[in-house]
């Protein structure tokens, strides 16, 4: 018999509206089942958008200061069951211990800081133009919120926008990946056990077709936030600019590292590393690009494959294992396809193109590390986002050449540059056209109080984390206490 899991709605936890439901397993080992999650449809969506209505009133006029309170003990209790929780989303998503440990670290950093928040939260007073007249801009919530998820970091990114909306005063609905629903269980029971009011937080599994286009366009959801691929962030948008609803987007990226002649070539080639294959290629800030200096291009392909040949691949429940398994099936073909686009492109396959399924690997979507040299910038594989361990090596001339070259896609999130030239590396930071830009760092591994997004078709110019978070899950609104006891008007009163 294995684990049926429940949404949860208004404080309760309720079995799918029909009896539908879709199965989680574990990508390193398909024969192992973590659970049956509901296949919910519209009326459990409107369940839980309407209790998130019904919470709001309330929820809003909670001192902020106190929502930060609560979030600060879902903070502690992240904190308490952290291991346990990264080991659970391991099993469900096959990233290795370390980097699961470090996704729910990062739902940690944003509990303590978001927390914070609660007592600043700052608006503006300035002087009033009008005498006996005051004049100042504060935060307001926004309503109901759906917070539309991908798989890759199943508590992390959860956290970045459900904290930031709670402590703003929203009330929301949790839409997770269909890939780790059991994450997303895990946080809710922890938001439980801190104390959230009912309502306030709800959680509705299912298919992003059926449960995400419902949500996106129930007329009592006021605001989407959305991360995942730009092809359905294209279309959450187009539905949202009907319903005119404010929509934030964070997509895809195809994130380049240059290494300029004068690079610490050790330092490049770790970070290349740890930027191409962490997570197995499958971050949205994942390196897919490596833009490399002529002079230095053989050393470097040569340190990189003679590295990258070491891996350890395997179930990342293991601590000695460096590189899980592809998500699913369909990433797995996916990251096959471009391999044949590539090799027919005509770039070089300097090792990997294959799956792997040496031992009990068999069992899983494994993949090798693959590498790609002579490769072109105009390439597809220098152009898609393959979401897979595949790194393209270009060659480049100069530094100018370098920039060009990141530049040349139609995503803008992560960039890296390798130099010990001070002069480079301000002019880089000034030219490379990214949301994300890392100096002798590899292209992931962003902290939660700077903003997170990116520029072009990565998203629609609104920034996760920081403070900038707030202009997602707030409104502004510019108050006028005028104590003159008479009718002052601006602009015509005090005018030359
Ligand atoms: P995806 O777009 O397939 O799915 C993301 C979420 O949207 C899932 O919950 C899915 O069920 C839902 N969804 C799917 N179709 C929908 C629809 N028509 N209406 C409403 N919701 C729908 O993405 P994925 O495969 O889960 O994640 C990988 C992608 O996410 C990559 O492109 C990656 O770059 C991107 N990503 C971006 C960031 C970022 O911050 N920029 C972070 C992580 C991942």
């Amino acid at each position: 018999m294995s684990d049926l899991f429940k949404n949860y709605i208004d404080g309760k936890w309720l079995a799918g509206a029909s009896a539908k439901t879709f199965e989680n397993r574990n990508p390193a080992n398909r024969d192992d089942l973590i659970g049956l999650f509901p296949a919910s449809a519209a009326a459990d969506v409107n369940a839980a958008v309407a209790a998130a209505k019904r919470a709001f009133p309330n929820w809003r006029l909670v001192p902020a200061p106190k929502r930060g309170e609560l979030i600060y003990r879902v903070g502690e209790l992240l904190r308490k069951h952290k291991e346990d929780i990264a080991r659970s989303m391991t099993r469900e998503m096959g990233k290795i211990l370390k980097e699961t440990r470090g996704d729910v670290q990062e739902g940690i950093d944003t509990a303590f800081y978001v927390a914070g928040e609660g007592r600043r939260l700052f608006g503006e007073t300035t002087p009033a133009e009008l005498p006996n007249k005051f004049a100042m801009s504060v935060r307001t919530p926004i309503g109901v919120c759906a917070l539309i998820t991908p798989w890759n970091f199943p508590m992390a990114i959860p956290t970045w926008k459900m904290f930031p909306a709670l402590l703003c005063g929203n009330t929301v609905v949790l839409k997770p990946a269909e890939d780790t629903p059991h994450t997303a269980v895990r946080l809710v029971e922890i938001l439980q056990e801190a104390g959230v009011p009912p309502g306030v937080v709800n959680l509705v599994h299912g298919r992003g077709e059926e449960v995400g286009a419902t949500l996106v366009r129930h007329c009592d959801v006021q605001l989407v936030s959305f991360t995942g691929s730009a092809a359905v962030g294209r279309e959450i948008a187009s539905a949202c600019g009907q319903h005119l609803k404010r929509v934030s987007l964070e997509l895809g990226g195809k994130n380049g590292q240059i290494v300029m002649e004068d690079a610490d070539l050790e330092l490049a080639v770790e970070g290349a590393l740890w930027g191409a294959f962490g997570t197995t290629g499958q971050r949205c800030t994942a390196t897919s690009r490596l833009i490399v200096h002529h002079e230095v291009t053989k050393q470097v392909t040569d340190m990189l494959v003679e590295r990258a040949e070491k891996i350890k691949i395997g179930d990342g429940l293991d601590e000695n294992v460096e590189m899980g398994p592809l998500i699913n099936q369909a990433a797995r073909e996916k990251v096959l396809k471009y391999i044949d686009i590539g090799s027919r492109e005509g770039a070089r396959l300097l090792m990997g193109g294959s799956v792997y399924a040496a031992g009990s690997c068999a069992n899983g979507y494994f993949f090798q590390p693959t590498i790609f040299d002579q490769v072109t910038p105009s390439m597809r594989i220098a152009q898609e986002e393959i979401f897979g361990p595949v790194l393209s090596v270009i060659k480049i001339k100069n530094f100018e050449e370098a920039i060009e070259v990141l530049n040349g896609t139609a995503y803008g999130l992560s960039s890296s540059i390798y130099t010990r030239d001070v002069g480079r590396a301000f002019r880089a930071m000034r030219d490379i056209e990214a949301g994300i830009t890392y100096v002798n760092g590899p292209t992931i591994g962003a902290e939660v109080h700077l903003p997170f997004g990116g520029v072009k078709d990565t998203g629609n110019g609104h920034r996760e984390a920081g403070t900038t978070v707030y202009d997602i899950f707030t409104e502004w609104k510019s108050i006028y206490v005028d104590y003159s006891g008479k009718l002052q008007k601006a602009q015509i009163d005090n005018a030359e």
